[in-house]
């Protein structure tokens, strides 16, 4: 298909900056097809699945009819809930941001007039609102929409069906009749017919109907994951499962340098493609990881169209595709030729409903999965050490002189045999519980560790995620602390939403959590000590260098500064 750019839409520069800022490479198909006749000023009903764009669709040209010296209401924009009001606004906000003089307010019910009064007294030019309270500010003479020169009905067959009609028509007569009237929904049922037959001018309709599309057969799975656990669940999967060579997709550019930045500071070779990127270098990326040079490539759709790789055991949505077509192209790239692969998805929020339409749409069974433990995988990591060494010894004819030289300078065979273990990457004796004998810790070869702490023992932690720090606390498993009650601690004593707590590691004697950056800086100058029913927990700082930006493969020192082995070794 040949795609547009937003460029060829006629848009101005302040609002092209802004869809570049949200990191949109290309108009979506409802996008391209109804911006241009809604600047044109026609009449429209726009029809196209949920999750396509239609906000966009209407919200871009909405912005652009606006006059900036003029503080009245001139676009009016009807919602059937009180969350998709809010959404709207939100998108519409990000739309404008760099048209100076354009406010845009959601009005809706549950929230206080007073609040809405007085924006709407400042005087703004886009009103997003629920029938209701709108007609309500109406009543009040708090609401004039005789300025009104364009009303968007957003998902008009479902304000239909939650008995909006009544509203709808008196907000409708109350705006100018030469208005341009505009219908969108993801259906277009009789009733809407009817109401769009008597309320606007030789409407222009616009509808994307999802092509039949064949669904390759691959294994698929959901994983239901907040947004800001999804690079721990990511790479817990590919611990759990081993896999070696995937594509990882992201719907905009700035996702997918951030996931290939922290992927490599994983200690995995990663490399990224998107639209920001030169078409030579693009290339060179793309040859490389068709001869499997690196494990990981990141990835927007526009960037790896026409992506044609055997062996790709994996493919990740890191992002949900804002399209159904999309989804099926990106899982389409693995269990090619037979070979069986593997399509995972990432759902946060109010993602799962767009993902159950993708699967009425591709009429295929996603299955739910569930993250793995750190325990499971560590499990799964010894198992696989194990298989290889019997494998090993299956084989036979082994030299031992080596383990003979060790022998004689009075070492056990057994601890010759579990220190190898250590240097594979196996479970280091600093994993287990401390105790008042135990062995010193094994050194893990050659790699060097992060800055030791001069108060603390030195826990081996992972870089923190984006914009996150670890905290220590001086209370473990033995005492059956939860993570809940990790959170409410955090929340107690370094005053943070619970929000802001990420991963919780809970171990022997101490525990660590990732904390956002702002909340740590009063522990910078040393440890809080909190009391608790009985007696204290201390709460500390442990600072862990994040791996600032580095484009692999090309820029990668030859050995990461991170080995993988230290850091993946254990505590999520
Ligand atoms: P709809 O109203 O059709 O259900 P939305 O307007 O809510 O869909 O869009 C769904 C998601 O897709 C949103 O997160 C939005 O930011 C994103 N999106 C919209 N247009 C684009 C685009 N051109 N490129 C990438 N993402 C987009
Ligand atoms: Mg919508």
């Amino acid at each position: 298909m040949n795609k547009q750019n937003f460029s060829d839409l006629g848009l101005s520069p302040e609002v092209l900056k802004a869809i570049s800022d949200l990191g949109f490479e290309e108009p979506a198909p409802i996008q391209a097809a109804a911006i241009p006749v809604l600047l044109a000023g026609h009449d429209v009903v726009g029809q196209s699945m949920t999750g396509s764009g239609k906000t966009a669709a209407f919200g871009i040209p909405a912005i652009e009819l606006c006059q900036a010296s003029d503080r009245t209401v001139q676009v009016l924009i009807l919602c059937p809930t009180r969350e998709l009001a809010t959404q709207v606004a939100d998108e519409i906000h990000k739309l404008s941001s760099h048209k100076k003089g354009i406010h845009a307010v959601p009005i809706y019910g549950g929230a206080s007039y007073e609040r809405q009064f007085y924006e709407l007294k400042k005087g703004v030019q886009i009103v997003i609102g629920t029938p209701g309270r709108l007609m309500d500010h109406m009543d009040r003479g708090t609401l004039a929409l005789d300025k009104v020169k364009m009303v968007i009905l957003d998902e008009a067959d479902r304000m239909l069906d939650m008995g909006f009609r009544e509203d709808i028509e008196k907000i409708l007569q109350a705006t100018p009749k030469e208005r341009q009237t505009v219908f969108f929904s993801a259906t277009v049922s009789r009733q809407i017919r009817d109401l769009i037959e008597r309320h606007s001018k030789s409407p222009k309709s616009v509808s994307i109907q999802q092509k039949e599309v064949t669904v390759p057969t691959v294994e698929q799975w959901y994983y239901e994951t907040p947004q800001r656990m999804k690079f721990e669940a990511l790479l817990r999967l590919v611990d759990f499962h081993g896999y070696k060579l995937g594509i990882i997709f992201c719907n905009t550019q700035r996702m997918v340098d951030e996931l290939a930045d922290d992927l490599i500071a994983q200690g995995f070779s990663a490399d990224r493609l998107h639209g920001g990127i030169a078409q030579a270098q693009r290339t060179r990326v793309m040859n490389k990881f068709k001869k499997a040079e690196f494990e990981f490539l990141v990835a927007t759709d526009v960037a790896a169209r026409g992506i044609d790789v055997d062996d790709l055991e994996l493919v990740v949505n890191f992002d949900l595709p804002y399209d159904a077509e999309d989804y099926v192209h990106r899982i389409g790239r693995t269990g090619r030729a037979g070979k069986k692969g593997m399509a995972v998805t990432f759902v946060s929020g109010r993602d799962i409903y767009k993902l159950q339409y993708i699967e009425k749409f591709t009429r295929t069974k996603i299955r739910r999965g569930t993250i793995p433990t750190a325990g499971e995988v560590e499990e799964r990591k010894v198992e696989s050490l194990l298989d290889q060494v019997r494998d090993v010894l299956n084989r036979g004819n082994l030299s031992t002189s080596q383990v003979d030289r060790l022998l004689e300078e009075g070492f056990s065979s057994t601890d010759i045999a579990a220190s190898l273990f250590v240097l594979l990457g196996g479970p280091a004796a600093e994993t287990r519980p401390p105790s008042g004998n135990a062995a010193p810790p094994a050194a893990a070869p050659e790699t060097k560790k992060p800055k030791p702490q001069p108060s603390e023992p030195q826990p081996s932690l992972r870089p923190p995620a984006r914009g996150m720090q670890w905290v220590r606390l001086s209370v473990g498993r033995e005492t059956r602390v939860t993570p809940r009650d990790i959170v409410s601690l955090l929340e107690d004593s370094l005053g943070l939403p619970g929000r802001s707590v990420g991963i919780i590691d809970i171990s022997i004697g101490q525990s660590f959590a990732q904390v956002a950056d702002q909340y740590v800086d009063v522990l910078k100058n040393g440890p809080r000590k909190i009391e608790i029913q009985d007696g204290f927990v201390n709460i500390s700082h442990v600072p862990v260098q994040r791996k600032e930006r580095e484009y692999a493969p090309n820029n990668r020192p030859d050995k990461p500064k991170y080995s993988k082995k230290e850091f993946r070794k254990k505590k999520y």
